[in-house]
Parts: C-alpha cells; structure tokens; sequence
C-alpha cells in the first residue's frame, strides 16, 4: 500500500483542478472515483491531524494538543515532537504484524523510532544527520540533497520566484529520495508526506485563487503541473493491483483576519497586563487566563499551576465568562462573530490525557487567524498568511474502494487501512470509511 499525503490539500481545489484538467495525469487517475471531502481536527493543525491519523485516536489519547504546548512544573513551552505520542501509532502496529514500513516526512514522526523499515522524521528535525532511522540511510539523503522542511523566509518577505524555486526543489528533491527508498528496499507499507503544499497556500493563496500578480500565478500553476507529473512517476512504479490512498489533512482558505487572544484577554482583565512576555519565555503568565496558538486558553488554577491563584471552584464561573466575552467579539465590519465554536476540553476530547488539554477550544470563523502574542498591539490585525487552515474541507482517495462513510474524519483512515491489511485495533476510535 502507498499512501501520499498532501499537506492542506483543499477537496474544493482537488475537484476544482480535476474539473478543468489542471492536474492533467492525476486527473485520469482521479476521475475514476472523485476524492471525498473529509473532516479534520480542532485544533485544526498538520499536526494534531497527522498524530490522529497515525494512531487512531483523539488528541485527549494520543496526547498531541497543538503545535505548541506547556509543561507547568515548572512553566515551561515546548514544541511536542513523537515522543510526546501517548499510545502507538500505525508504524507500529503494521511492523509488529510482519509489514515492513516506508515513512517519509509525515509531522510527529521526528525523532524517527526504532521501527521494522524505515522512518525519515518530518520538519521539526533540526539536522539531517538525525532525521532516519536507521541512522544508515541519512548518508543517501544527505548525498541527493534532500531537504527536510523548505525555507518559508522568501515566502515571509515576498520573493516570491525564489520561493517558488526552493519549493519546486525541496518538492523534487522529496520524491526522488523517496522513489530510491521504495526501488530499493522491501515493503509493504509506504508514506510519503509532501509539506510543500501546504507552504505554499499559507503565502500564495490569492495566486492558487487566480486572485495576485499573473506572472506568479502563472508559476504557481507550474508547481501544480510539476506536482502533477512526479506524483505520477512515483504511482506509475505501482502493481496494478497495489492499494493507494491519497489525502490531506485539512483544507485552506484565505486569511482575512487575525486574533490576538492574549491582547483581548489582556484588554479585558482577564491576563494581567504588565506580562508583555514574547512566547518562548519561561516564565508563567500572570492573571486569570492566558492562550497558546492556535486558540487554546489555559487557566492558571491553585493547585493545578504551581503560580496559579484562582480556586478551582471559579473555575466554571471564569470560563464561561470567557466564552461569553468571546461570543460578543465580531469581525471588524461585520455583524458575524469571530469564532464558530467555544468549546470546553471534554466537549471536544475523551482519554487519559483530557487533563492536560487547554480549558478552552477556540474555533475561527472562517478566514480567521488564531494568535497569541503577549505584545500585540490591538485585538484584531491583518493576517500575514495569504491562506490559513479550514476543518471540514480536507479530501480522501482510496483506489478501486468506495469511499461510504457519511462523514469521514482523518481519524477513520486508521481503522480502515488497517482493515485493508485484515488487522484491527480494538481501541481505534475512528470507524471504517468502507461501511
Ligand atoms: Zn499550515
């Protein structure tokens, strides 16, 4: 089995693209059964969408919150990488069965475990001497010029022909290294994760919307056209009777505005005002309640935060005034509010790690970004990101399977790959997308 992922691959520009026979190769492909629509994650990240993916399970079990997250003994922010994964993960589970496995480049998967095959980590690897194991195969990466993450920070100041060349390389780069893996050593599952797509519609959304300068919407269809063609070299090596699934993990927008939780809950007396700490700082904020990206808020309850001050009986009252305050906050211009869903953990979460979730789950509006800078100077700010994630618009693809489910979810692809394999994980919390 092969399955490619498509980092924030919109359904909506899939059936779009194989409409207007802009992906022509995938097209022919594609067309035989038409990708499904499918539902991501809250918070709506790559990787709390991979991480339930890979195990099956919702953040409250597999313990992967955001992509940033605190320890609080002592205060701490950390970045959660595959060690932070609170139960196995489908790797595991397919080696231990006698599968060998494939894994390139999926998020939380650095550092690479001890697996039966080969795990090339994903972007959160410093350095390339460290991102495989086995630690043997790094010589092959390092020798073709494989790249782990492509660099953002031409996308970040708008040059934009150099960012779309190190994209194309980094792109190319990917799926020649990982064709050399799968031509080369035994298998019998393999992933390949492509990052690229979703750099790409962070900084250049309104070009891939045909809505920006025509010079460079014109080298954004080339990257498509690109995409399109190597992703049908590394098919083509397929058995006609191999199984192949394509997915994202959630959807792209364009982005309209962005939110600073921590000015509002500043503004409003809810953080105290003179913690003007950049994240990344080591000391704990101060007041009521503070949030990490993208939209979580944390109280800092007595006995719970060892800087904490609020008894944990207001903690209910403090909440739902946060939700109300929330609810009230419209978009500049507009009588809509900013965000969908105001969600207190266990609404969104079940498992043994419920207790470490954020109290609070913000859910945007579309269009709109989540931030959190203690520095930020107003509530509302335009966005720097031309395109920003969406829940419901991710897409599956499974070869010669119809896919029957009413409502897939990123956490049934679990469930059914391994019913493919004739396994089962009685703990799988997703259920099969071909009943
Ligand atoms: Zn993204």
């Amino acid at each position: 089995m092969l399955v490619i992922g498509l980092d924030g691959y919109p359904c909506s520009l899939l059936s779009d693209q194989i409409a207007r026979a802009a992906l022509p190769r995938l097209s022919n492909l594609l067309r035989e059964s038409l990708p499904v629509r499918m539902e991501s994650v809250y918070p709506t990240v790559s990787g709390v969408a991979w991480a339930t993916y890979m195990t099956g399970r919702n953040p409250g079990n597999h313990r992967i919150f955001g992509f940033i997250d605190r320890k609080y003994k002592p205060f701490q922010l950390v970045i959660p990488d595959s060690r932070h994964i609170g139960c196995r993960t489908l790797w595991t589970l397919l080696g231990e069965s006698g599968h060998p496995i494939i894994v390139v480049n999926v998020p939380l998967t650095y550092p690479p475990r001890q697996v039966n095959g080969i795990l090339v980590g994903g972007f959160l690897c410093p350095d390339i001497a460290r991102v495989a194991y086995p630690p043997a195969i790094t010589e092959s990466l390092k020798r073709s010029g494989y790249i782990i993450d492509a660099e953002t920070g031409y996308g970040v100041s708008g040059q934009w022909n150099s960012f779309l060349d190190h994209l194309e390389t980094t792109l190319e780069r990917r799926i020649a290294a990982f064709i050399g893996l799968i031509d080369h050593h035994e298998w019998s599952f393999a992933q390949l994760h492509i990052m690229e797509t979703d750099r790409l519609f962070h900084y250049l959304w309104k070009a891939v919307e045909r809505d920006f300068d025509p010079g460079i919407t014109g080298r954004v269809d080339q990257f498509f056209k690109l995409l399109d063609g190597l992703l049908d070299t590394l098919i083509s090596r397929l058995d006609s009777g191999d199984e192949l699934i394509l997915l994202s993990d959630h959807g792209f927008c364009r982005a309209t505005h962005a939110v600073q939780l921590n000015r509002l809950l500043q503004e409003t007396g809810f953080l105290d005002a003179r913690d003007s700490q950049p994240v990344g700082h080591d000391e704990p904020p101060g007041g009521y309640a503070y949030s990490l990206m993208p939209g979580r808020i944390f109280m800092n309850l007595k006995n719970r935060e060892p800087w904490g001050r609020t008894e944990p009986d207001r903690r209910d009252e403090i909440l739902n005034r946060i939700t109300s305050l929330l609810s009230s906050i419209k978009i500049p211009g507009t009588d809509r509010c900013a965000f969908k869903r105001i969600c207190r953990s266990a609404e969104l979460y079940r498992g043994n790690y419920l207790s470490e979730a954020a109290d609070l789950i913000v859910v945007p509006e579309r269009g709109v970004e989540l931030r959190a800078s203690y520095a930020a100077g107003a509530v509302f700010e335009t966005s720097k990101l031309q395109g920003i994630h969406t829940f419901d618009d991710a897409f599956v693809w499974i070869k010669n399977r119809r896919v029957i489910h009413d409502r897939p979810n990123i956490i049934d692809l679990y469930p059914s790959i391994l019913e493919i394999f004739a396994m089962s994980d009685p703990e799988a919390e997703g259920s099969s997308l071909f009943h």
